[in-house]
């Protein structure tokens, strides 16, 4: 199965997605977290992604299909994919059903978190991301633990673009370019709607019971 997840910045993509890599061993393609590799090569290119993501706009569309066409190429992870950030407008989209095509896989659904912009806010304030194992935790509602993470906490940072000033262009980039992806796939009878406000758990529970659904 391939799962979009979909949702505004601090939704839980990010999480839920580690959730489902653990649950049906999924791929996770988090393409901010490619992106974010790449920043750290110190490249020219890596500077020109870090200074549009600091903006909170988005980066090329031909920089991410390329990115992600990397990785349908290879075929590691054939039907076994969770996109995560991706697509993120209308281009995008349909260069992915494109690539799709070509490749010979399909989406099952796409998982669709609903949250209001001041929730957004908190989460991502509290935002922690381990540089060991991309894992990501939230100081306030989700923080890493002996249980849940087995990294040294010096390995906990904080990404640059969330603070209060890049929040609030990153969820206008979505409102413009993003939401409206919305109806490209109710028109497919993609779209599943979920309650991104809820605790983890509960969200962890709406969308096993949809993908076991779907998959029976
Ligand atoms: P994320 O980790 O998904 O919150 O993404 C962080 C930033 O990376 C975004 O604010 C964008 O600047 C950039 N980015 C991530 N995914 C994409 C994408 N699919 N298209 C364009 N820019 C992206």
């Amino acid at each position: 199965m391939n799962i979009i997840l979909f949702g505004p910045p601090g939704s839980g993509k990010g999480t839920q997605g580690d959730y489902l890599v653990e649950k049906y061993s999924l791929f996770k393609v988090s393409s901010g977290n490619l992106l974010r590799q790449e920043i750290k090569k110190k490249t020219f290119l890596g500077n020109e992604i870090k200074s549009l993501i600091d903006k909170g706009t988005l980066v090329s569309d031909k920089i991410i299909n390329n990115i992600i066409e990397d990785i349908l190429l290879k075929k590691n992870h054939s039907n076994n994919l969770i996109f995560d950030g991706y697509p993120r407008n209308l281009n995008q989209a349909v260069e992915l059903d494109k690539l799709l095509k070509k490749y010979n896989e399909k989406i099952m659904c796409v998982l669709s978190l609903n949250i209001d912009k001041k929730s957004i806010v908190k989460r991502v304030l509290g935002r922690q991301i381990c540089s060991n194992c991309d894992l990501t935790f939230n100081e306030y509602f989700n923080p890493s633990t002996k249980n849940n993470h087995s990294c040294d906490s010096k390995f906990l940072t904080k990404r640059t673009d969330d603070n209060e000033g890049v929040i609030s262009n990153r969820y206008e980039t979505y409102l413009k370019e993003t939401f409206p992806l919305i109806n490209y796939y109710i028109n497919q009878s993609l779209l599943k709607k979920i309650n991104g406000t809820q605790k983890i758990d509960e969200i962890n529970e709406e969308i096993r019971q949809i993908i076991d659904s779907l998959e029976t």
